[in-house]
């Protein structure tokens, strides 16, 4: 009864979407445990370039049952503008199944989330706007609203008004908005009930069922886990937990199911929005890294903020969601490169250090200490074998994999399904 998790090892963006769709050809259930519309997976094949927002992207495999876990906050818009886009291009979305517990990201939370951004000035998190902390924030604050209601209108309608009362409170109150009416947010609720109907499910029931009777599962992280609430970067994070323990919760999977756990690498890093990022280049190597990789986010467009990779921060990773495979992708993007430099420690008020601490404001103060390996000219983008990559490119690979203390399985050298260099089976 295996479950494999992909999780994201650095801050998101890995290019988990290309690895979960590699992989889901051998896999029963695709699953998404956590975050919501902010995230964004791309996936490139015969059909089109597609970037998800909710919908797994195990979804062109036509084996794979999708499912979306009570961990995910959903927007209801988002989901059906995906589920539309997939049926015009002929894909049978009766495979999809989403959460009767996940929560509804509400129309009051994206309002909310813009103008609680906006009240923070130059402490700005770097939120996507989407409504997602705020859906959370309800979620533990035991106001959210969740898919199930959807199916009880009648029930729902005297919680609704009590909420939206609270709601508009804050709204005009704190932040001088304007409020919301009870009839067009039951209105919309109304219609997200319609269309969604058919895809609520109990999938709790859907996941059991399947490793009793020894399917596989690929757990599909979003973020990485340098933005998990609790083990990220506090309080440059997001609100929810993308390391493994998430996947559990998120989708009511027992932790002794999950056999692998997957950290995808970039082999360099990025982040988007706020907090610190010591490997940070804000030179023209981060200009020339961005505008080769087109490092734009999926979701926001904005631009990604790059730096050489950080092994620090990547065997922090390992260490939390207990990696034991390796996945590297976008290696293609350092051909050319001299030399490629790794950040193998920190300095830290005048002391080397090799572990990542535990506040943004310690990280903040942190400086690399880089290791220089000779670079490459002969393009690896495209190749499909180990042999096939420049000898200081499979160096750089072995450097990663001792830094990192565990095997490399994968290696990604282009955005489609075929340019993949395989090292182990996932088994
Ligand atoms: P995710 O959120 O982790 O799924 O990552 P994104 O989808 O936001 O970003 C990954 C981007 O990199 C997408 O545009 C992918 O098509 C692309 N990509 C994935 N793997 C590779 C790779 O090995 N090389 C290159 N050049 N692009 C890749």
């Amino acid at each position: 009864m295996p479950a494999y998790a992909i999780i994201g090892g650095q801050w998101g963006d890995e290019g988990k979407g290309k690895v979960v769709d590699y992989l889901a050809r051998d896999m029963h259930i695709v699953a998404r445990y956590s975050g919501g519309n902010n995230a964004g997976h791309t996936v490139m094949n015969e059909k089109g370039q597609f970037a998800f927002h909710l919908v797994p992207s195990g979804i062109f495999w036509p084996q794979v049952t999708c499912v979306i876990g009570n961990g995910v906050v959903v927007d209801p818009d988002v989901l059906l503008n995906e589920i539309e886009g997939l049926q015009k291009v002929g894909v049978d979305v009766h495979r999809l199944q989403v959460s009767d517990r996940a929560h509804l990201i509400m129309p009051y939370h994206i309002l909310l989330d813009r103008l609680e951004e906006e009240a923070r000035g130059h402490r700005a998190i770097g939120t996507t706007g989407k409504g997602v902390g705020p859906a959370y924030e309800d979620k533990a604050g035991r106001r959210g609203i969740r898919l199930g209601d959807l199916l009880d209108l009648e029930a729902l309608l005297p919680r609704l008004k009590a909420i939206l009362d609270y709601k508009n409170r804050i709204i005009t109150g704190v932040y001088g908005g304007r409020p919301f009416t009870l009839e067009e947010v039951y209105e919309r609720c109304r219609g997200w009930a319609e269309r969604l109907r058919p895809f609520i499910a109990p999938v709790e029931i859907t996941v059991r069922q399947a490793l009793a009777q020894g399917q596989r599962i690929l757990l599909e992280g979003a973020q990485g886990s340098l933005l998990d609430l609790d083990h990220g970067t506090y309080p440059y994070v997001t609100s929810s937990y993308p390391t493994v323990g998430g996947a559990c919760i998120g989708l009511g999977l027992p932790p002794s199911a999950v056999q692998g756990v997957l950290g995808v690498f970039k082999a360099y890093t990025t982040r988007v929005g706020g907090g610190p990022l010591p490997t940070e280049l804000t030179d023209a190597t981060g200009d020339a890294i961005r505008e080769r990789a087109w490092e734009y986010g999926t979701t926001t467009g904005r631009p990604r903020r790059c730096g050489w990779f950080d092994a620090v921060a990547a065997r922090y990773s390992v260490m939390v969601n207990g990696v034991n495979m390796a996945v590297l992708t976008r290696l293609d993007v350092l051909d050319g490169f001299h030399p490629v430099r790794i950040c193998t420690a920190y300095r830290l008020n005048g002391k080397v250090v090799e572990h990542f601490p535990s506040s943004a404001a310690l990280l903040a103060k942190c400086t690399p200490v880089y290791e220089d390996l000779p670079g490459w000219d002969r393009p690896t983008a495209g190749l499909t074998r180990w042999d096939d990559l420049p000898p200081q490119a499979q160096r750089y690979a072995k450097r990663l994999e001792e830094l990192l203390g565990c095997p490399l399985a994968l290696i990604s050298t282009g955005p489609h399904r075929h340019e993949t260099i395989e090292i182990r089976r996932i088994n």
